[in-house]
């Protein structure tokens, strides 16, 4: 497997002078040296690995996002993937998604809001000359991933900012929500209020 480091220091874990400046600049990361490791080892036994590419790594509160170079994924079948993600997982002690890079922020982004779609999506300069990504998925009904999740993983693959909109809620989930939520907050000295003539009449 193609990896940012050297495999040698990987395993030994004592690091040359230009891995080491990778590591202090942010580029690879603690995550990256486990997940690197444990696909090196995984390698062993799933020869596919060693024809890919290792990007990144992202731990997010769903899971761990393992990217890996475009073009990678797609050329396994899902049973292998199935079973490469499963692996890794129990390696890692946490749930893994694969997800192949892509330099199309959009192409990038499918297999993470699936099941939803993407039904627009705007590119913004902000004046710090920052870029901002804005998507509008079709509706939030069975997200696999959370969207702070997803926001995290184009954060620290992409360095963009990513804002998530739906065209429609799922109703199932809002409406009760907010019925509960207006009994809640209400105050015991507004009911007290509620009972005495001049609160009807303020009103
Ligand atoms: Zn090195």
């Amino acid at each position: 497997m193609e990896i940012p480091v050297c495999a040698f220091d990987l395993k030994t874990g004592i690091f040359c002078e230009r891995c080491e400046e990778k590591i202090r600049r942010g580029e690879v990361s603690e995550l990256d040296i486990r997940v690197m490791r444990s696909l090196l080892e995984l390698e062993k036994t799933f020869h596919q690995l060693q024809s890919m590419c290792y990007v990144k790594s992202v731990d997010t509160k769903d899971a761990i996002a393992v990217v890996l170079r475009n073009g990678n994924l797609g050329a396994v079948s899902q049973q292998s993937l199935a079973l490469l993600r499963r692996k890794l997982s129990d390696s890692l002690g946490k749930n893994v998604r694969l997800v192949e890079d892509s330099s199309d922020i959009g192409r990038f982004l499918e297999p993470l809001v699936a099941p939803a779609r993407i039904v627009a999506i705007n590119k913004i300069w902000l004046p710090d000359n920052s870029m901002e990504i804005r998507i509008i998925l079709d509706e939030d009904r069975g997200l696999k991933l959370s969207v702070e999740s997803i926001q995290e993983i184009v954060r620290v693959t992409k360095n963009v900012n990513l804002k998530v909109d739906f065209a429609r809620r799922s109703r199932k989930r809002v409406l009760p929500v907010k019925e509960k939520v207006v009994k809640e907050v209400e105050a015991p000295e507004d009911r007290d209020k509620r009972g005495s003539k001049n609160h009807v009449v303020s009103l």
